[in-house]
C-alpha cells in the first residue's frame, strides 16, 4: 500500500486563496485591510530568510505589511516602547517578534508585552490559556498546530473519537496540538495521548494511533513498524542532516529529514506528510490566517 501525500505546499495555496478573496472583501466593505508588523532584531541568516518569506506572502495578500528592523544592540527597554506603540496603532493588527532575540534581551518579557489581541503567534499566555478554554474563547492557535489540525481536516481524516498520539512535548507544537485536538467540536473530538523522552513504551503508544503526530527534532526516530495500518502520519520534525548541491540553483542547501522513517512508512500508513513540504509551508500560512482573524476581531466581524 502506498499512503496518499498530504502536501502542506497544495493545502497552503487554498487556504492562502481564500485568505485573499476575504481580504478583498473587507476592503470593499469596511475600507481596512489586515496590517502586520515583523520586527527583526540584528542580522541572523535564518531569521532573515523567514522574515522575508512572510513579508513576502503577507503583500500577496494585500496586508498593509511593516518591516520594522532593529540594531543588534537596541535595548530591552527601547524594544518593549517599539512594542507598545504598534499595540497602540489601530492599523496593527498582528505584531510578530522574530526569534531568537539578542542574548541581552529577555524574550518571554517582550513576548508578553504583546497585546494579546495582536499576539498572532499565539505564544502569550493569554492565548495559551484561551486555547486550553477552547470553542469560542480561542482567538489565536499557534501557528505550527493549527497548520497540522488543517492538514489533518482538510485531508478528510476523521478526529472524532481518533486515537492521537503526539510525540514530543514543547510549547509551541506537542502541548498546543494535543490540547487542540481533544477539545469539543469539529477537526478534534479526539482520545489524546502525549509521549516524550520520558516515556516507557513510545513504540506501543504509538502503534495505537489512528492519527500519529510527530515533534521530536529526531530523524527517523518513528520506525515503520511502530505505524498502525491505515494511520495518518503527520512529521513535523525538520532536521538538517548534510548539505547537497541544488540542481535549479548550484548553491549548497541542506538536506532535510523528518522524524519518521518516511520511504517504509508511506508503505504502511494512510496518509503522510513528507517532508519538505507537508507541515513547514503551513506555519506562516497561519500565521495570515490569524492576522486577519484578528482584524476581522476588530471590526466584530469574527
Ligand atoms: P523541542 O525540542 O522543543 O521539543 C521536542 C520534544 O520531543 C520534547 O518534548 C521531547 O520530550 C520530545 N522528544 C525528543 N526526543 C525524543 C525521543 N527520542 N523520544 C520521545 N520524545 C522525544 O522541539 P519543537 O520545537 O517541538 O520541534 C520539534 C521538531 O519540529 C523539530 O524538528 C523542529 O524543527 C520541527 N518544527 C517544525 C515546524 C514547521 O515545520 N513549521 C515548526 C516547529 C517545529
Amino acid at each position: 500500500m502506498t499512503a496518499k501525500l498530504i502536501k502542506g505546499t497544495e493545502i497552503r495555496e487554498k487556504i492562502l486563496n481564500e485568505v485573499e478573496e476575504e481580504v478583498k472583501k473587507i476592503k470593499e466593505e469596511h475600507g481596512v485591510v489586515p496590517g502586520l508588523v515583523t520586527i527583526l532584531v540584528g542580522e541572523n541568516p535564518a531569521s532573515i530568510s523567514y522574515v522575508t518569506l512572510k513579508i513576502k506572502t503577507a503583500d500577496r495578500l494585500g496586508f498593509n505589511e511593516v518591516q520594522d528592523n532593529q540594531p543588534e544592540d537596541i535595548s530591552e527597554e527601547e524594544l518593549l516602547a517599539l512594542i507598545d506603540k504598534y499595540n497602540k496603532d489601530d492599523a496593527i493588527h498582528g505584531i510578530l517578534v522574530q526569534l531568537p532575540l539578542p542574548k541581552h534581551i529577555d524574550e518571554k518579557k517582550i513576548l508578553n508585552a504583546i497585546d494579546p489581541d495582536k499576539d498572532v503567534d499565539g505564544f502569550h499566555p493569554v492565548n495559551v490559556g484561551r486555547l486550553m478554554i477552547g470553542g469560542s474563547e480561542v482567538r489565536f492557535p499557534p501557528c505550527t498546530p493549527a497548520g497540522i489540525q488543517e492538514m489533518i481536516v482538510r485531508s478528510g481524516v476523521e478526529t472524532e473519537g481518533a486515537e492521537v498520539v503526539v510525540v514530543g512535548r514543547s510549547n509551541i507544537v506537542g502541548k498546543p496540538i494535543a490540547n487542540m485536538m481533544i477539545q469539543k467540536g469539529p477537526g478534534a473530538n479526539s482520545t489524546v495521548t502525549v509521549v516524550h523522552t520520558r516515556t516507557k513504551d513510545l513504540a506501543g503508544h504509538c502503534k495505537r494511533a489512528d492519527i500519529l503526530v510527530v515533534a521530536a527534532g529526531v530523524p527517523g526516530l518513528v520506525k515503520p513498524e511502530w505505524i498502525k495500518p491505515g494511520a495518518c502520519v503527520i512529521d513535523v520534525g525538520v532536521n538538517r542532516v548534510g548539505e547537497k548541491i541544488s540542481e535549479k540553483t548550484g548553491k549548497k542547501v541542506a538536506i532535510l529529514k523528518g522524524d519518521v522513517d518516511f520511504d517504509a512508512a508511506k508503505e504502511i500508513a494512510g496518509s503522510i506528510t513528507p517532508v519538505p513540504g507537508g507541515v513547514g509551508p503551513m506555519t506562516i500560512t497561519m500565521l495570515m490566517k490569524n492576522t486577519l482573524k484578528s482584524l476581522k476581531f476588530r471590526l466584530g466581524i469574527a
